[in-house]
C-alpha cells in the first residue's frame, strides 16, 4: 500500500512568512492536518505490527498469497517482484508488476497476506478498467502540476497583491485535492476486492479475515487523513485570499 503522505507538504512552510507579519491563526489548520495524518500513520503502523506477528494458518507468504489471489482472479500477465523498504508495496500498471516489500514478500503473517492481496486488488481493478482507477490515472499530470505550482503561484499573488494569482493558486491546489478524493474509492475498493478473494478462496479463515479488515481499514484511513489535511490547507488558502481582499 502506498502510504506516502501527499502533495501539499510544501505548504507547511508558509507559517514563517505569516508569523513575520502578524500571528497567522490559519496556520493552526495546517497543524491540525498534520496531527490527523500523524495519528492515522501511527494507527496503521500499530495495527500492521500487531498482525505481522500473527502467522496465517495456511502458512502462505505474501508473495504466495498474491500468486494465488491473481490466479483465482484469472490474471496471468502480472509479475510479482520483491522490493526493498518498509510498506513500499505497490502495483505498477505500466509494467504490470506487483512489488512486495521486505515485510510482505516472504512473511507468512496475516498482515503480509492482506497487504499483498490489497495490491492484487489494484491489479484486478486495472484489468477490469475500474472507473475511479482510470479517472485517477488521468488526473496524475494535473495533480502533479497542481501540487508543484499551487504554492509558488499563491505566494506571488500574496506578495504582489494580485487576486487572479491567488485564484489560480487555489484552483491548482484543488486539483491535488481532487486527486486525493478520487484515490479514496480506488483504495477502499482494492481492499474489498482483496478480502473477497481471500475469503472465497479460503486463503484466510474467519478470525484472520477480521484481523485483515483491521489492517486494511487502518491503511485506508491514512488516505482519508491525507485528504482531510489537504482540505484544511485548501480552506486556509481560501481564508488567506479572502483576508487579502479586505486589506
Ligand atoms: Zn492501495
Amino acid at each position: 500500500m502506498n502510504l506516502l503522505v501527499t502533495t501539499a507538504n510544501s505548504f507547511y512552510g508558509y507559517g514563517g512568512y505569516g508569523a513575520y507579519r502578524y500571528f497567522d491563526w490559519t496556520y493552526l489548520l495546517v497543524i491540525a492536518g498534520l496531527l490527523i495524518s500523524m495519528i492515522a500513520s501511527a494507527n496503521v503502523k500499530g495495527t500492521f505490527n500487531r498482525y505481522s506477528k500473527v502467522r496465517s494458518m495456511s502458512g502462505l507468504t505474501g508473495a504466495m498469497a498474491a500468486q494465488k489471489v491473481l490466479q483465482l482472479s484469472g490474471i496471468q500477465d502480472v509479475r510479482i517482484e520483491h522490493i526493498s523498504g518498509n510498506l513500499t508495496d505497490h502495483y505498477d500498471p505500466r509494467t504490470k508488476v506487483l512489488r512486495l516489500s521486505d515485510s510482505t514478500y516472504s512473511s507468512n503473517s496475516v498482515a503480509a497476506v492482506c497487504v499483498a492481496a490489497h495490491e492484487c486488488g489494484h491489479a484486478i481493478q486495472h484489468q477490469k478498467s475500474y472507473g475511479p482507477l482510470v479517472l485517477r490515472s488521468t488526473l496524475v499530470p494535473a495533480a502533479n502540476l497542481g501540487s508543484t505550482l499551487a504554492w509558488p503561484v499563491f505566494l506571488m499573488g500574496l506578495i504582489f497583491s494580485m487576486r487572479p494569482l491567488l485564484t489560480v493558486g487555489i484552483v491548482l491546489f484543488s486539483l491535488a485535492v481532487l486527486f486525493q478524493l478520487v484515490t479514496l474509492p480506488v483504495e477502499f475498493n482494492a481492499s474489498s476486492r482483496a478480502l473477497k478473494v481471500l475469503e472465497n478462496g479460503g486463503i484466510l479463515g474467519d478470525t484472520e479475515l477480521a484481523g485483515g479488515k483491521k489492517v486494511l481499514g487502518a491503511a485506508a484511513l491514512t488516505y482519508v487523513a491525507s485528504l482531510a489535511a489537504s482540505i484544511l490547507q485548501l480552506l486556509r488558502l481560501i481564508i488567506l485570499a479572502g483576508g487579502r481582499d479586505r486589506d
